[in-house]
């Protein structure tokens, strides 16, 4: 589009207008497509260098991949399409002779690692998964109950995502504000008054087990059931750090393959009922998948044998470490949610942030200084507050995979403490964020490169 019709056109961009202006600049001045591409490339390598090798990532949703399992994500098969089940006989494309092997490896992984009958491997996203919970098992109409944003709780399962397009009436998971857990007897008269069919439990601020046990015997009063969003725990649960909800009453057990489980970004869906396999494998496909990213089954078959030889003592070693840099931030006077009882049970710690000028403001602060963590709510926000939140939410995932234990938890919070009390500029900060995350080069947990 010329230049001129573009300024005369009226536009509504949800993006950030000056970001936007600034690809548009960038692209009139490459001029030529392959100079654009480049800048594409620049982007990319800016990226690699800066949070690759000079960040301390905090954030909780993410985990680094093995080298092994990300270069799969740029593997020959990542161009071939295949839709449908697994077979021959199930498939609209010939050619998949070895694309069946990579996917049913992929499917038998799964099921080692979370010790379950059935598992499906073509979700692209764990969004994806809940929406195939709430396709198979719900019908327009009907109650579910989960957990509100500030306890947690995530929009695939609240009226804004998933569970508001399948037309489901969401009502709250009644949550406890200070011990950060169910109120069981306030669910207990809640869901019998409602009668939810489905209850979603898991959450994205997450320190502390559900009562799953408990919680599915009230349901089951009228045959509704519990569904467990594991997108966070999954490593978690898998590894044995973390309860083991398919084994205390929940139907499904979904979770993003990219967080603690440090795959790539996509979902896992796993159950044990033969009743239930028609009905979910049926929303998967044909309904919400179709081609389905075969390098990266390739790469998610080959984390999941990572997970297999690695992953318990890669999960313990996470929330040994989340237990130490929340202990680290408490007594360098940053208050931690949940301090009254060991602060988390998971990769999580969160921050109450409010006295330092509220997560957003602090989350940009310690970006400047290479160290990265998010905003999040906590129940002393309103819903509405959702841009401007009071808490900081805070990950080990990643610096543990770097080979970080405890001593480098209490040097990581040294560092926080020092941009939240200001007591030093943030390029001091930085260049000793780099320096901590540069005596760290290996990632551990994963097998030796091949010599
Ligand atoms: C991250 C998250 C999701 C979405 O997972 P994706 O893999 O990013 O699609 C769903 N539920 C919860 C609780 C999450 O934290």
């Amino acid at each position: 589009m010329p230049a001129a019709a573009r300024e005369t056109e009226p536009t509504l961009e949800i993006h950030d207008a000056s970001v936007l202006a600034w690809a548009r600049d960038t692209l009139d001045r490459a001029g030529d497509p392959r100079a654009m591409q480049q800048a594409v490339l620049d982007a990319v390598a800016g990226n690699a260098r800066w949070r690759g090798e000079e960040c301390l990532n905090l954030l909780a949703p993410e985990a680094p991949m093995s080298p092994t399992v990300r270069g799969l994500l740029s593997a020959e098969v990542g161009q071939r399409a295949a839709e449908g089940h697994i077979g021959p006989a199930n498939r609209w494309f010939v050619g998949t002779k070895y694309i069946d092997e990579i996917e049913a490896l992929c499917v038998e992984l799964l099921k080692r690692a979370f010790n379950a009958r059935y598992a499906d491997h073509r979700l692209v996203a764990s969004m994806i998964g809940n929406m195939t919970v709430y396709a198979a098992l719900t019908q327009p109409g009907d109650a579910i109950m989960s957990v509100t944003q500030p306890f947690g709780g995530h929009s695939s399962n609240r009226a804004d995502g998933p569970a508001g397009i399948r037309g489901l009436r969401v009502h709250d998971v009644p949550m406890d504000p200070i011990e950060l857990v169910v109120d069981l007897d306030a669910f207990a008269g809640a869901a019998r008054q409602i009668r939810p069919t489905l209850v979603a439990l898991g959450a994205s601020m997450t320190l502390f087990p559900f009562p799953v046990r408990e919680m599915s015997a009230i349901v089951a009063e009228w045959g509704g059931r519990v569904f467990f969003d594991g997108a966070h725990q999954l490593g978690l649960i898998g590894g044995g750090q973390f309860q083991d909800p398919l084994r205390e009453g929940s139907c499904v057990l979904t979770g993003s393959a990219g967080k603690t489980f440090s795959g790539p970004q996509s979902g896992v869906i796993v159950w044990n009922d033969p009743a239930l396999t028609e009905p979910l494998t049926d929303a998967i496909f044909p309904t919400l998948a179709a081609t389905h990213q075969v390098n990266r089954v390739a790469a998610l078959a080959a984390a999941a044998a990572e997970f297999l030889a690695f992953g318990p003592v890669y999960m313990a070693q996470i929330v040994v470490n989340a237990q130490a840099l929340a202990a680290a931030l408490q007594a360098r006077d940053v208050p931690m949610l949940a301090a009254h009882k060991g602060f988390t049970r998971t990769h999580q710690a969160i921050a109450d942030v409010r006295a330092f000028g509220g997560g957003e403001a602090v989350a940009e602060r310690l970006a400047e200084a290479n160290i990265i963590t998010n905003k999040n709510l906590i129940p002393t926000d309103a819903p509405a507050a959702w841009d401007h939140p009071g808490g900081l939410r805070i990950g080990t995932t990643e610096v543990t995979r770097w080979g970080m234990t405890e001593p480098e938890m209490a040097r990581i919070a040294d560092l926080m403490a020092d941009v939240l009390h200001e007591r030093r500029g943030s390029a001091a900060v930085r260049a000793d964020a780099i320096e901590l995350r540069r005596a760290f080069p290996t990632l551990q947990f994963c097998f030796p490169p091949e010599a």
